[in-house]
């Protein structure tokens, strides 16, 4: 049984990079899920984890030897306004580790209590943010998406005070790093060029090591988030909360919060109690990706030479690019979902597709995953129309196959997720096992999941998702 060993490398950047702070501590912790593929994938013991030292970290009541326990400095644009101070207010990196594969990955607490950048918030999480991220993410793992992860899901003991008291959660994140476009923005913002250019050779070397300079840096995040967005597109995913400190240079997905997947289809769909204008909905999702591509790229000018007039041209071009890669993922990710080969007539058809499925709403999963069988036409209203789309799509020898390991049976649906959260308020953690369970097999049809795979009756539906 062992500890964890802890290999801190950006604890080594400048100091003003971050505040040392300990965890609060939770005063009767229990664990509440404990993921062991995980754990293994990372090197960690799952047996030391599930012991009382594990527990006492997972908690943060007592860290091992060479934890880091510090709080990242950043700062963000939330909804498109810059606040110039953000940084972690209710999480702590308790250190980085090494994977046998030779990855590096951080470990973090969410919920372990107040930092240094915590402003009015109690640094405190309530198990529904916790229980909605474990498995958000986790469905995203599954699927292939890039992803902080969920090693570990802790009840505190101590009610949090939110609209009423509840129940308060520890979740234990795992992510290549916990750098966002925001942590960027902290020094640019600042004029601070020496702290600036560390972060660039510490991300350079930590997750773009082809990367030969700033731009070069740059040009390769806009690459990776252009797929990551195509992906999230895909599969009906919202973020919901796409400000430039909830986007990761490491490309991964991050900060769930109000994140939620469509049930019946429109482009303009959004969840977000705070996204009152629409600024991230569904179909915005590409177009706020550039918009904070743009902001990591003004950090990056300072760094890119003498010739800052060239500089400002070349990280132009480099955000310029992002519509075209971001078009040709969507298309492969789209045309994957259809069966079919990229090209022009397949586009024409997926077009066709959503416009059918905008108009009624139709279940965005359900149709794609229907299509492997005969179950699609069954989603619509309008039969005849599906019925004429389909016997042009029939025409081009659509690959079932694919189609049925391109379309997951079932997603994180917002009225289980929030079920699940529900019973766990409640003492009772079985259904957020059962959907645990069921969303680390995606294309498993199997019948005793099959209640999961349903869209929600009218009063279930969820109509919004909140931030914490
Ligand atoms: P986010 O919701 O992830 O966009 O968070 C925005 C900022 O608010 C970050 O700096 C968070 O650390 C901070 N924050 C959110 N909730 C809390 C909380 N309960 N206590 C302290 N800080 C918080
Ligand atoms: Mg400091
Ligand atoms: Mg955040």
């Amino acid at each position: 049984m062992n500890a964890p060993v802890f290999d801190n490398s950006y604890a080594a950047l400048p100091p003003r990079m971050f505040a040392q702070v300990a965890p609060a501590g939770s005063p009767e912790p229990e664990l509440i899920a404990l993921n062991r593929p995980l754990a293994a994938d990372l090197g960690l013991d799952a047996d030391w984890l599930e012991g009382p030292d594990g527990l006492a970290m997972l908690a943060g009541n007592r860290l091992p030897q060479g934890a880091a326990s510090i709080a990242q400095a950043y700062a963000g644009h939330q909804f498109g306004h810059l606040s110039p101070q953000l940084g972690d207010g209710r999480a702590l990196m308790i250190g980085e580790v090494v994977a046998p594969d030779g990855k590096r990955f951080d470990l973090q607490l969410k919920g372990a209590g107040r930092t240094p950048f915590s402003r009015q918030g109690d640094g405190k999480s309530w198990l529904g943010p916790v229980l909605r991220e474990y498995l958000d993410s986790e469905f995203m793992a599954a699927m292939g998406v890039p992803t902080t992860r969920a090693l570990a899901a802790v009840a505190t003991g101590e009610r949090v005070q939110r609209e009423t008291g509840l129940p308060g959660g520890v979740m234990t994140r795992v992510a290549a790093s916990h750098i966002r476009v925001g942590t960027f923005e902290y020094f640019g913002i600042r004029g601070d060029t020496e702290a600036l250019r560390a972060l660039t050779e510490h991300v350079i070397a930590r997750h773009y090591p082809e990367a030969g300079s700033p731009l070069e840096l740059l040009e390769h995040v806009i690459a990776r988030q252009a797929g990551l967005i195509a992906q999230w597109m895909s599969l009906g995913f919202i973020h919901g909360v796409m400000n430039t400190d909830n986007m990761a240079i490491s490309g991964e997905t991050i900060d769930y919060g109000p994140a939620a997947f469509m049930d019946g289809y429109h482009p303009d769909t959004v969840f977000s109690s705070i996204d009152r204008h629409g600024r991230y909905a569904w179909a915005e999702q590409p177009h706020v990706a550039i918009w904070n591509l743009a902001q990591f790229a003004s950090c990056l000018i300072p760094l890119m030479g003498e010739d800052q007039d060239l500089a400002v041209e070349r990280a132009t071009k480099a955000v310029h690019a992002f519509p075209e890669i971001y078009q040709s993922a969507w298309l492969r990710r789209f045309c994957a979902k259809i069966g079919l080969p990229p090209g022009e007539q397949a586009k024409a058809l997926i077009d066709r597709l959503l416009d059918l499925m905008a108009s009624e709403k139709a279940d965005f999963t359900r149709v794609f995953a229907g299509l492997a069988g005969s179950g699609a036409r069954d989603e619509f209203v309008a039969r005849e129309a599906f019925d004429e789309w389909a016997s042009d799509w029939q025409a081009l020898k659509p690959d079932m196959a694919l189609i049925a390991r391109t379309n997951p049976v079932r997603i994180p649906r917002n009225h289980r997720i929030e079920e699940a959260i529900q019973a766990a308020v409640e003492g009772d953690f079985a259904p957020f096992h059962r959907l645990d369970a069921a969303l680390h097999a995606p294309f498993d049809d199997r019948a005793e999941w099959s209640d999961l795979a349903l869209p929600p009756t009218e009063a279930e539906r969820v109509r919004r998702t909140f931030c914490g």
